[in-house]
């Protein structure tokens, strides 16, 4: 083991020494966020590799106007929302769900098979399924709907803000932080597409593409890999976490989601409008769908006084540069969404970057 921490870090200083400028390279998960905090490994590395936290974290990057269209939704005596635990904390414009119970119809639940559950316990409601995520939950959410439809419920539907990780890759890179210089790639969404998947990043930008599992040896010998195609001049798509990631994904669940859902534009906070990137029912599966069944529209939503999710989201600023981080804005009494999950940046910097920072 120790041998090949050793190797890994040769390769990052010989990268450093070739390139002989600072190296940003985005984790564009959630978790390895965390796992990178957790072992350390972000103050170990060489001065000149810099580490940028991207929009990896599905409540993070859901937009404001989207809470507040559940948060709309939750005040009808006619809904029942089920939804993930982390997103009754996001705050809206008007408060959040947490803070709107007891009177807000809300239930928490596990999975989208358990949103599909309370339906069938609950007739006299229509369940509103709070459907976040990446390519990682959506598969969920299509079997569900499929289930739903198979079973003739009338009264389950979902507000899909499913999102998809290589247009947002693309944004980033095209309009908002070109110095990016690679990405390590999430292991749970490439379980599902795959690795090749970020071949269209490597050919439009040149950029190595590295997924790697969330094991800090893992984590590693990823930023090892971006750090040995960088200094050879090369970007390549790569997976060193072969024991779950293959180049084409995970075919069935590929087949869920594109039997469901088709792609639409689509809001990002801290990103904005982007094309592509969303999931959307189809036309066949439209009565699940609480959109067009609510009549609602996504819009852009603006960021509350003061927080700078979005810049962090797109690796601009670290955590520590909003001036409320840490003071108006804790884990406890979350300003943004960034705060607020335990995969979200600000929260990850909360945990474990403060020490560090005040060394
Ligand atoms: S959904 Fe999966 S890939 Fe995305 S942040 Fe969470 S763990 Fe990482
Ligand atoms: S510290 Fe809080 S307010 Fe600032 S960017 Fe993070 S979540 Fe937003």
């Amino acid at each position: 083991m120790l041998e090949r921490i050793y190797r890994a870090q040769r390769t990052m200083s010989a990268a450093c020494e070739t390139l002989g400028r600072q190296i940003n390279i985005m984790e564009v998960c959630g978790t390895h966020t965390v796992s990178i905090f957790r072992s350390g490994i972000r103050f170990t590395l060489p001065d000149r590799i810099k580490l940028l936290s991207g929009p990896g974290c599905p409540v993070c990057v859901t937009d404001q106007s989207y809470i507040d269209a559940v948060l709309a939704l939750s005040e009808r005596d006619d809904c029942l929302i089920a939804t993930y635990g982390d997103m009754i904390r996001v705050p809206g414009k008007g408060g959040s769900l947490e803070t709107k119970q007891p009177h807000a119809n809300v239930k928490v639940v596990l999975s989208s098979e358990d949103a599909l559950q309370l339906a069938k316990d609950n007739p006299k409601k229509v369940i509103v399924f709070v459907a976040v995520g990446f390519e990682t939950t959506a598969p969920a959410t299509a079997v569900a709907v499929k289930e739903a439809e198979a079973e003739g419920i009338d009264n389950f539907c979902i507000l899909s803000a499913h999102k998809l990780v290589v247009p947002a890759m693309r944004a980033l890179l095209s309009e908002k932080n070109h110095k990016i210089d690679a990405f390590l790639c999430p292991g749970h969404v490439s379980v599902i597409i795959g690795y090749g998947a970020f071949a269209e990043i490597v050919k439009d930008f040149n950029r190595p593409c590295v997924v790697a599992g969330f094991e800090p040896m893992q984590v590693i010998e990823g930023l090892a890999e971006i750090c040995r195609q960088l200094n050879e001049g090369k970007a390549e798509p790569k997976s060193i976490y072969n024991a779950v990631v293959t180049e084409q994904g995970n075919t069935t669940a590929q087949e869920a989601i594109a039997e469901c859902f088709e792609t639409a534009d689509g809001y990002w906070r801290g990103l904005g409008k982007i094309a592509k990137s969303t999931l959307k029912l189809k036309d066949k599966y439209s009565r699940f769908d609480a959109f067009k069944k609510f009549n609602l529209t996504e819009t852009a939503g603006g960021e509350r006084n003061g927080c700078r999710c979005g810049e962090v989201l797109c690796g601009l600023i670290e955590p520590q540069e909003c001036e409320l981080f840490a003071k108006n804005c804790t884990p406890q009494q979350p300003v943004g969404p960034c705060m607020v999950s335990s995969e979200g940046a600000c929260a990850a910097w909360f945990k474990y970057g403060r020490k560090k920072r005040t060394q």
